[in-house]
């Protein structure tokens, strides 16, 4: 009944908007001008505008990256996704075809990977090694160089620090398994409806900082609640408001990408994925979200202004001469290294980047709450990925949300960084093969997803 009455709105609404030439094509605005007219201009809390980002990205940083990401150190990611949902029972797993994530085979993935999961350089390695043995022992062996001793304690705390903003999957569990994020792309699977509703809901509900009184409409063709649901943002703090907008510029992203690669055509001969105009539309047109769609696109700004602040922070970490994209393979492992340098120097020369020094910039009590509120947050966050019903989507879900919790402890250690020695085992800050991967990678869907807007920007324009 409820649904019922849902889609009959749904379908006045769109007779009123064609009527009133809202619709289609016969508003005086173009449809391009209606999805990206308001994503123009300077962003909210930065002092960067699109157009730059725009420039930077599509044409300098998106193809190296792209080039970076099919590398075998970056294609496989290792992940548990038979972990159990740990909030409710009900999960649908999604039996659609589009869902299924194929694992690898344990001989595709390089020896260098498997053998060094959590590790990326030789003597990184030759360190976890007495390392584990050391815990085998029960206890850090006294007959290892002080050196090594200090570095032991450090990395073995390290996956409980409180400056991880993501709970570690488990990948030492039998059940997590190296997947190729090449072979297993982001795109339309179909997930939608309740389930994906619901997911969404409880991380804008449970860990946005918004006040309990407010509540977000889960059939989100409950029209009208909206409105009510994101005034309650204009009061909140710089930070707050931030942690917001960082998850609707997640949200975002992955629309689009759902949008670009949509299933056009699945016929028993061939599958053709591309871009669904219609789709994009929907989810973006000023006009047919009222107004919601613009503003979610400046969000997926904000985060990749984000994203892209981290890795320029985070240069001296692989600028150490002893770091290595360890695969095993020597020649290739020093090109890559070499690339991914190359690609975090072009994004230090960014011009405008965000200035997170506004960030709990206030009085240094409150700030620490903040932070760690935010810690709890996305560290909850990421807990609920492991209820996403389909797993394709909690593949790239899991593997975003640590690239974005990677960003942001990156953020939060800038101090440790600078301190790092030049050469040798940095003690205070260590990034983990896990999250070097998913950092990369989460920031390769964002910058995709800024390309894919100027490919809808001219697919809209070509459409009047
Ligand atoms: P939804 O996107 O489900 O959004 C629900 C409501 O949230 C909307 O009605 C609106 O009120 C609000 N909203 C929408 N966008 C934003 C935003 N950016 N910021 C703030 N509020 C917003 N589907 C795929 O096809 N492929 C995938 O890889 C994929 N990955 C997913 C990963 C996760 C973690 C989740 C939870 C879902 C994923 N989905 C994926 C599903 C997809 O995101 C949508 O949920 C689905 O397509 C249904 O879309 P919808 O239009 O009903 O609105």
């Amino acid at each position: 009944m409820g649904r019922g009455w849902g889609l009959l709105i749904g379908l006045l609404g769109a007779v009123w908007l064609l009527s009133s030439g809202h619709g289609g094509q016969q508003s005086s605005e173009t449809a391009a001008q209606r999805c990206f007219c308001q994503v123009s201009g300077y962003l909210d809390d930065c002092t960067c505008d699109v157009e730059t980002i725009d420039r930077f990205n599509n044409y300098r940083l998106f193809p190296r990256l792209q080039k970076l990401l099919e590398s075998d150190y970056f294609r496989y990611y290792k992940v548990n996704l038979k972990r159990p949902c740990p909030f409710w029972n009900d999960i649908s797993q999604c039996g659609r075809r589009d869902c299924a994530v194929k694992p690898c085979q344990s001989d595709e993935v390089p020896d260098g990977i498997k053998s060094a999961s959590y590790k990326y350089s030789e003597e990184a390695n030759n360190l976890l090694e007495e390392c584990e043995q050391a815990e085998r022992l029960g206890a850090v062996d006294e007959s290892l160089s002080e050196e090594t001793q200090k570095a032991v304690l450090q990395w073995t705390k390290h996956d409980d620090s409180s400056d991880n903003f993501c709970e570690a999957d488990d990948i030492q569990s039998p059940d997590a398994e190296y997947v190729d994020l090449l072979l297993n792309p982001e795109r339309y699977t179909g997930y939608k409806g309740p389930d994906a509703w619901k997911i969404w809901n409880v991380i804008y509900e449970e860990n946005c900082f918004k006040p309990q009184t407010i509540k977000r409409p889960l059939n989100p063709l409950a029209s009208g609640q909206e409105n009510t649901f994101y005034s309650w943002l204009e009061g909140l703090c710089v930070e707050k408001r931030a942690f917001y907008r960082l998850i609707s510029g997640l949200h975002a992203s992955i629309n689009v990408h759902l949008s670009a690669r949509y299933l056009l055509q699945d016929t028993w001969l061939e599958k053709k994925w591309g871009h669904n105009i219609t789709e994009f539309q929907q989810r973006f047109d000023g006009i047919l979200t009222e107004g919601e769609g613009p503003r979610r696109l400046k969000n997926l700004y904000f985060l990749y202004l984000i994203e892209l602040r981290a890795l320029s922070k985070v240069l001296p970490f692989f600028e150490r001469p002893d770091f290595q994209l360890f695969t095993g393979n020597k020649i290739q492992d020093a090109e890559n290294k070499m690339l991914l340098l190359e690609i975090l120097h072009e994004i230090k020369s960014f011009p405008l980047h965000f200035d997170e020094n506004s960030f709990f910039a206030g009085d240094k009590k409150e700030a620490h709450k903040l932070k760690e509120d935010f810690r709890l947050h996305f560290r909850n966050i990421s807990r609920i990925m492991d209820c996403v019903g389909c797993f394709k989507c909690r593949l790239w879900g899991k593997l975003q949300t640590q690239g974005l919790g990677t960003a942001l402890k990156i953020l939060f250690s800038e101090k440790l960084i600078a301190n790092m020695p030049e050469s040798g085992p940095s003690y205070e800050f260590h990034l983990t093969r896990q999250e070097i991967v998913s950092l990369f990678n989460a920031f390769g869907r964002i910058s995709t997803s800024v390309k894919e807007l100027e490919n809808f920007r001219n697919l809209l324009q070509n459409i009047h």
